[in-house]
């Protein structure tokens, strides 16, 4: 049995799908020391982040720990800290809400997310969690928040970001998670994030048991699938040399496949 759909599930399908997979199921890994350090500081800028926001609105007129439903947004509280969105099959606990003006089936006012990150500044990740965490507001308010607010690590900076919520790669990546979610895992392929990943021990050593492509350095997602696709199982060489270096260097100056282990 699968687990729900959490904001880390979230986070973690756009970091590498493989990742989401593990998660739905719910495996645990070790968390690499940089993991580590950026939970404690997302605690710890919740936070502060909760106390600015809490006196920014009033702590009285806000609602903490609510589940989101259509009869508790229409309190029309200004605030909804650690607000739960949730389904059968989903549970994301948004760090805060905050209304603001424009007409949605609630009245006059709607609800706008707020992410808090450990991130310097905003970058393409964090802005796509905030586009996915809009997705799933919009249909309970019955209109798309049309930007978001992302407090990040530096000096609790506070950046309104524009949401797109027409843009249809985000409602393709939902129901991919919500595949992953039933059943349809995707494959394991190395990548950038393995290197700080909880995972990596474990998928590195399933992807030397297989020899899997994605041990050659240089070869994109696209690439593997067509390997995949001709059913080939070898790891390609390098067009070159017709070799692949094996001890982690690579074959001449301009080869970009090196072959990981
Ligand atoms: S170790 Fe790499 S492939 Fe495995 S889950 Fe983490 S990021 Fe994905």
């Amino acid at each position: 049995m699968t687990a729900k759909i959490t904001l880390d599930i979230l986070e973690s399908y756009l970091q590498c799908k493989y990742k989401c997979h593990l998660k739905l199921l719910g495996e645990h890994g070790t968390p690499s020391a940089y993991e580590q350090l950026m939970r404690e500081t997302r605690h710890r800028l919740r936070l502060a982040a909760r106390d600015a926001l809490l006196s920014q609105h009033g702590e009285r007129e806000s609602l903490c720990n609510h589940a989101v439903t259509v009869t508790v947004l229409e309190q029309s509280a200004p605030l909804l800290l650690d607000a739960l969105v949730e389904d059968e099959r989903l549970s994301v606990r948004f760090d805060a809400l905050q209304r603001a003006p424009g007409p949605s089936k609630l009245g006059n006012f709607h609800y706008i997310p707020v992410l808090v990150h450990e991130a310097e500044r905003p970058a393409q990740p964090q802005r796509t969690l905030l586009e996915l965490c809009g997705v799933l507001l919009g249909p309970l308010q019955g209109r798309m928040p049309g930007y978001g607010v992302l407090r990040m690590a530096r000096d609790g900076q506070v950046t309104k970001i524009t949401l797109h919520p027409d843009d249809r790669r985000l409602w393709r990546w939902l129901q991919e998670i919500r595949d992953i979610q039933g059943g349809m895992p995707p494959p394991l392929i190395l990548n950038r994030h393995c290197q700080i990943c909880e995972f990596r021990q474990r998928c590195q050593e399933e992807a030397v048991a297989k020899d899997d492509l994605s041990l050659v350095r240089g070869m994109g997602e696209k690439e593997i699938a067509k390997y995949n696709r001709r059913g080939s199982s070898r790891l390609p060489n390098c067009p070159v040399h017709s070799a692949l270096a094996s001890d982690g260097r690579h074959c001449h100056t301009k080869c970009n496949r090196i072959r990981l282990r």
